[in-house]
This record gives structure tokens, C-alpha cells and sequence, in this order.
């Protein structure tokens, strides 16, 4: 929610979210040392979740250095070392989003680094998948990454940004899989109902992206109402907005609604 007003928490708040989960994300340019990490998860850990209690909303978080900032192997290795220091926060969830953004050979190295801390801590992981690049060819990788380290159990792992060519094979390799929801880009509330009624409900969910660019925070409790005027039950619409993200997420003893 870095990049978002004290106003969207409150639309948040009377459309009835109660709870979030905010990746680690992106500052809008490339941070310059760990340093900036650490400032940055003290921020995620300590002072915005007293900003989203002000309106009623519990506020998770998750700890990476993302994959937009994973190039430089030697600052991600720094960061990695500053994560611990942050894991035993009361509003920890896991390791996230982790993920490509490039397909390249240094992001995959990160990502096996990110891997790798989350198995040894016993965290979850929420991953990013690419949205510019070859996103069927950058996600087989992370699931082969996922499944080369035999520690992480599938179903402990979202995989986010899923689209309709994608979303089997996320689902077959055992993890949950996230749609993300955008108004002019990537995919769009018509779209994500498709793939519910396509592939069924069980381990997906919607959520709104908080991007520098046009994203709408409400665009889950918007793609419920599109969901009811197509006539879907009232109990399939609480499965996918409520029910599926807190199943996944209380796979965490910290997710406490
Ligand atoms: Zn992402």
C-alpha cells in the first residue's frame, strides 16, 4: 500500500475488506543498498499496519527483494541476509513476491536464493510471474525452481499473476494460483470470472494490484458484484473473494482475522 492513500484504505475498509497481504514490492526506482531494505521492511512491519488499523483493516506483509530489483545477485544477497532480522514480525505471512520479471539467469538465481530462505524459515511463498516478457516460458521456470527444492510443499505457494495459459499448470503442480485484477491491463474482472467458471474455484483467488500505474484497490469487491449479475450463488462468490485467500494464508499460525 506504499504507493496508495489513506483514502483507499478507507473505500477498502466500507467495501468490507478486513484483512490484506501486501507483497514487498517495488519503490519506483532501484534501491541502492540493503540498507533501503531494511528501512523499507521496517515501514511494511511497523508503521503500515498501524495505518490500516485506523480504519479496521488488518495489514500482512512479505519479504523479498522483487524480482524488478533481483539483476544485482550481490545486493540480493545482502538483502537476504537483512530478511531474517524482519521474519518473526507479528505481521509476517512469508517470502514474496518472488518470481521473474525478465526470464534472466540472475533472477533465476535469486529466486532459487529466495527459495531456498523461505524452506529453511518454513515460510510461505507468494510468487510473481512475468507480465512482459514470456510469461508461459518465465512461469515453467519458477514451478521447476519451486519443485527442484524438495523441502517446499506445493500447496504452501501462490502463484500470482496467473492468465488463461498458465493456470493449468499451476493448478496440476499442486500450488494456488492469484488473479490479478486490473482496469485497463493484464486481467480484467470479465476475464477472471471465465477462468473461475472454467477451471473451477478451488486453490485460485482475485486480487487488486496497489501499482504505480492505473490499478484499483477495489477491484475485488467490484469483480463480486460483475460475478452476481452473471447469477453466480452467493456461497461461490464468498469461496473465491473470503474463503480460498483465508484458507491459503492461514497456512500461516500469524494470519489471525
Ligand atoms: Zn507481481
Amino acid at each position: 500500500m506504499v504507493s496508495r492513500t489513506t483514502d483507499d484504505y478507507a473505500d477498502m475498509a466500507t467495501a468490507g475488506c478486513v484483512a490484506l497481504c501486501e507483497p514487498a514490492f517495488w519503490a519506483g526506482f532501484d534501491r541502492s543498498s540493503a540498507d533501503g531494505f531494511r528501512d523499507y521492511f521496517r515501514q511494511l512491519t511497523e508503521y503500515e499496519p498501524k495505518r490500516a488499523a485506523n480504519y479496521g483493516i488488518k495489514h500482512f506483509t512479505w519479504l523479498c527483494i522483487n524480482p524488478k530489483e533481483s539483476e544485482d545477485v550481490a545486493l540480493a544477497t545482502d538483502v537476504l541476509e537483512v530478511i531474517p532480522e524482519f521474519m518473526d514480525c507479528p505481521n509476517v505471512l512469508g517470502i514474496g513476491e518472488i518470481g521473474l520479471n525478465k526470464n534472466s539467469r540472475n533472477e533465476v538465481k535469486v529466486l532459487e536464493m529466495h527459495v531456498n530462505l523461505a524452506a529453511s524459515h518454513d515460510q510461505l511463498i507468494l510468487v510473481h510471474t512475468p507480465h512482459l516478457e514470456d510469461k508461459h516460458k518465465g512461469t515453467r521456470l519458477i514451478l521447476d525452481v519451486i519443485k527442484n527444492d524438495s523441502r517446499i510443499k506445493p500447496e504452501r505457494v501462490m502463484i500470482d499473476h496467473v492468465e488463461e495459459h498458465t493456470i493449468g499448470m499451476v493448478l496440476d503442480a499442486g500450488h494456488w494460483g492469484g488473479m490479478t485484477l486490473y482496469p485497463e491491463s493484464k486481467c480484467s474482472p470479465a476475464r477472471a470470472i471465465d477462468m473461475i467458471e472454467r477451471f473451477g474455484s478451488d486453490r485460485l483467488w482475485w486480487d487488486a494490484a496497489c501499482d504505480w500505474g492505473p490499478s484499483v484497490p477495489l477491484a475485488v469487491p467490484r469483480t463480486a458484484v460483475e460475478m452476481r449479475r452473471r447469477g453466480h450463488e452467493e456461497a461461490l462468490i464468498e469461496k473465491v473473494i473470503f474463503e480460498n485467500p483465508k484458507a491459503f494464508l492461514s497456512q500461516s499460525e500469524r494470519f489471525l482475522l
